[in-house]
């Protein structure tokens, strides 16, 4: 998977997606970031990327030449379909479902507005996906591309150490994951459920989906409402309440 940002701010993005677990992977080479300067492509002799919007109003506009001159020089090296995602407020809300959707494409080109946002004419001609974080405004997309890039990359394979602690996470089957602990076996008082000390891997497995079908209700009752319970959940749903949670 190739990630091509375009963006006026490069260092930005580059500073946290090459640290951590996507550092690691783009030095694996399991992925590749590239950040791609807008400023680069402008025509402007002052390397202006903005202007006033017509019909007056606050702010500036990104203009139309600079993103698709600097979005045509990353697709001329691409082969295939290629999807170009904007990151904007009023676009679809970003979840696991669409990232494993978007794990699937070999490479993927993000636009990164700024100011009032970006002249219509060149979302209309380059974007494929309206991407949001949530309903909420920012101000620029940087940080939008830089959680999608994040979500969608922990997905291609071995880009985490284990694979297959991607499997248990939320949202992954309908449920909110269950509590998780480490040593000491006993922290002010508290003690790590037993059943977890059984080697008992059954049991394990057994006790784990219990807790997140407790905390899926507690915290998110939608996805309850969604996730296809069996008749054993159900009956240990009703006879068991938030605060069983640590047996
Ligand atoms: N005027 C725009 C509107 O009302 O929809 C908001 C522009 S915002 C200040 C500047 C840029 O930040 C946007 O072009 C977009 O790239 C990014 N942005 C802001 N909030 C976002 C969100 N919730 N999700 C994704 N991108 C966002």
């Amino acid at each position: 998977m190739h990630f091509h940002i375009l963006t006026i701010f490069p260092e930005m993005v580059m500073a946290v997606l090459g640290d951590s677990v996507t550092g690691k992977a783009i030095k694996a080479g399991k992925i590749e970031v590239s950040a791609v300067n807008i400023r680069d492509f402008t025509n402007d002799p002052h390397k202006k990327v903005d202007d006033y919007p017509y019909s007056g109003g606050p702010g500036l506009v990104m203009q139309a030449q600079p993103i698709y001159d600097a979005w045509e020089s990353v697709c001329k090296s691409l082969t295939g379909d290629v999807r170009t995602l904007y990151m904007t407020p009023q676009g679809r809300t970003f979840n696991q479902e669409i990232a494993h959707d978007l794990s699937k494409a070999d490479d993927l080109v993000i636009l990164c507005g700024h100011y009032e946002g970006v002249d219509e004419r060149v979302l209309d001609e380059i974007v494929t996906d309206n991407i949001s974080v949530g309903d909420y405004v920012l101000t620029g997309g940087e940080l939008p591309a830089m959680i999608v890039c994040d979500a969608v990359a922990r997905l291609i394979p071995g880009v985490l150490h284990n694979d297959s602690s991607a499997d248990t996470e939320s949202f992954e089957n309908g449920l909110l994951e269950y509590p998780q602990y480490s040593r000491p076996e006993t922290w002010k008082g508290r003690s790590v459920p037993p059943v977890l000390l059984s080697g008992n891997h059954q049991k394990v497995d057994e006790f784990h989906h219990q807790m997140a079908l407790l905390r899926t209700r507690e915290r998110r009752p939608d996805l309850i409402e969604k996730y296809n319970l069996s008749d054993d959940d159900i009956k240990f749903l009703q006879s068991h309440s938030s605060s069983d949670m640590i047996l």
